[in-house]
């Protein structure tokens, strides 16, 4: 699926935090410390620290799942703790995350440690946070400070291209509807293959490592027609493994819950 057009996508993923890279040593890490706090350089600024960062979260933003590197969007390193407060931490390879310019320019200097924000790499996002008609709320206050602070329900930039995206997963489970009812007809393997194909691109395309794959897990599993051609493929056994195995890897990182996923049998 191409969702070039959407220009601000959705967040936000647990993301397992990777190992330092080789070239941070321990040595590296005060040296760079140290030239920081007696010249504020961009220390942090390191081919090898961004591309381990990228690395770690699929090439996306760590907030909003936007993919970086392409259309402008450019990765900038994030210091979860600011470095203007917390200058000790300016290469700690824990502090580092991989982030968008919308998002880096609203997370300025907010102050994580007096008011703490979700971390993807600590924090399990689903617990604090769920998704409704493309809008996110908050569990508690850690949920409700980090839709504030990165502002992740912002209209222009967040909301509309969500529902675009919830509206492309529509059109294509509507699509796939009509391949259900032709194979109903003809019993054609051809065409059963075909579904099959169709709807293993829909999952993939909502995988983790996959642009925007929250919202993307969002609009499939709130898609009734998602469970009625689940539903059709079970009957004449043309559901596999592979398919079960997408399904369940979404909803490992989907922010939905799993008493929503409606059942099919
Ligand atoms: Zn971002």
């Amino acid at each position: 699926m191409n969702f070039n057009w959407v220009h601000w996508g959705d967040k936000m993923i647990k993301v397992e935090r990777s190992e330092a890279p080789a070239k941070l040593t321990a040595e590296k890490v005060k040296e760079l410390t140290e030239e920081y706090k007696k010249t504020e350089k961009n220390v942090w600024n390191q081919d090898y620290i961004k591309k381990a960062l990228l690395d770690m979260s699929n090439n996306k933003c760590i907030f909003c799942e936007c993919r970086l590197g392409e259309e402008s969007k450019y990765i900038e390193v994030e210091h979860f703790h600011p470095k203007s407060k917390y200058p000790e931490e300016v290469v700690e390879w824990e502090n580092l995350l991989p982030i968008c310019k919308r998002c880096n320019g609203l997370k300025r200097d907010h102050d994580t440690k007096l008011e703490p924000i979700i971390n993807p790499t600590l924090i399990d996002p689903r617990k604090h946070l769920t998704i409704k008609k493309f809008r996110f709320f908050s569990k508690d206050d850690l949920g409700k400070k980090t839709i504030s602070v990165l502002c992740l329900n912002d209209s222009d930039r967040l909301f509309l291209p969500r529902v675009k995206i919830g509206d492309a997963i529509s059109s294509i489970l509507d699509s796939l509807g009509k391949w259900v009812d032709k194979i109903k007809f003809d019993h054609s393997v051809e065409d059963q293959n075909e579904l099959i194909s169709k709807m293993y691109n829909l999952l993939k395309s909502c995988q983790p490592n996959a642009e925007y794959s929250t919202i993307c897990s969002y609009a499939l599993f709130e898609d009734d027609n998602y469970y009625e051609i689940k539903n059709f493929m079970q009957q004449v056994k043309i559901w596999d493994e592979d398919l079960s195995r997408l399904e369940t890897n979404c909803l490992n990182y989907s922010l939905i819950e799993y008493g929503h996923l409606k059942s099919t049998v």
